[in-house]
């Protein structure tokens, strides 16, 4: 008998433990998730090297897109403008 009770007595604390975790684990899924950042940037990929980088950062060359002017050059490529 007195181990039934002690059986009785786990049970209740590992109940209580699990929920108790339950929970503190369900709070913070209250909040949204953080994912992508909400202003997707275009990207652009260098003709040369095959990089992948923001456009605004991309040097622009005649035929195409740029990670550098390094890379523009020695693809043969001229600025537009
Ligand atoms: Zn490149």
């Amino acid at each position: 008998m007195k181990y039934l009770i002690w059986i009785l007595v786990i049970l209740l604390a590992i109940w209580a433990f699990k929920r108790s975790r339950r929970v503190k684990s369900d709070a913070p899924k209250e909040q949204p998730p953080a994912s992508a950042p909400s202003t997707p940037t275009n990207m652009a990929v260098c003709l040369h090297c095959g990089i992948h980088l923001p456009q605004e950062e991309a040097v622009t060359g005649e035929k195409g897109l740029y990670c550098s002017s390094e890379h523009r050059a020695v693809a043969q490529d001229r600025n537009p403008l």
